[in-house]
């Protein structure tokens, strides 16, 4: 599933590929992806030149002319430069190559909006880890009930954070999933929110990626203190936490 790290990647692909470049026409191999109309779309962007892209959380925003395309890359969105082979929407450009919208199974979104900060109050998405310091963070975690888990994957805390990063963000921090978000010290917000960058930095970089996945299995023993891996469904997802360590 493309989280926060993975969509970075794709903003620099799109930079790389498509910032700078005129869009000569768009393909719409498959319009289930679309949260708009084909036409709208359409005439949003060909003729247009894709001037900047920025990432919001698991939001890819670009802009072409006054509007912005956006891309969400669901459970197997992609962006590759070239056509593969779930490649659901095509931009092609007028020196001849192009990028394409990936999905294999069709959770994802190409769609169009006017400005890409309406969209994130109108959705009610919070700051970006990456974009925020931790006296932000603080207070975005004030007055929140739920468990620490469940608030970091609401989106509204802080947008982008996905299962596999809150695990491993809390697993590294010793703090246990469920314990309320308004009721951690000072010390462990701390250490929390360090830890997240530290965990999506790592898997921007590329060097954790993977590894981290086959660190948790229930039963195993906890590399860092020895304790059991337990599974557990915390915010209505599968959870795996050391009972031990994080508390
Ligand atoms: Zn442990």
């Amino acid at each position: 599933v493309p989280e926060l790290p993975e969509v970075e990647a794709y903003a620099q692909i799109f930079a790389r590929h498509a910032v700078g470049r005129t869009i000569a026409r768009v393909r719409v191999l498959d319009d289930r992806v679309l949260a708009i109309r084909k036409s709208t779309l359409t005439k949003a962007l060909v003729g247009k030149q894709f001037t900047s892209v920025r990432r919001h959380g698991k939001h890819l925003f670009a802009q072409a002319g006054d509007a912005w395309l956006r891309l969400h890359f669901g459970m197997s969105g992609d962006l590759t430069a070239g056509v593969e082979r779930f490649a659901r929407v095509v931009f092609d450009f007028d020196d001849g190559t192009c990028v394409a919208f990936d999905d294999m199974r069709l959770f994802g979104v190409v769609d169009v909006v006017r400005d890409p900060d309406d969209f994130i109050r109108e959705r009610g998405l919070g700051p970006d880890p990456l974009a925020i310091g931790v006296r932000e963070f603080r207070k975005r975690l004030a007055g929140k009930r739920g468990g620490i888990k469940a608030v970091l994957l609401s989106q509204e805390a802080i947008a982008g954070v996905g299962n596999l990063y809150a695990d491993e963000t809390l697993f590294r921090a010793g703090v246990h999933p469920s314990r309320p978000a308004d009721k951690l010290t000072d010390a462990e917000v701390k250490s929390i929110f360090s830890t997240l960058r530290r965990v999506l930095a790592d898997a921007i970089a590329g060097r954790r990626r993977g590894v981290m996945v086959e660190e948790r299995e229930e039963g195993a023993r906890c590399g860092r203190c020895g304790g059991t891996v337990r599974r557990a469904v915390v915010a209505g997802r599968t959870t795996y936490f050391c009972a031990s360590h994080q508390k």
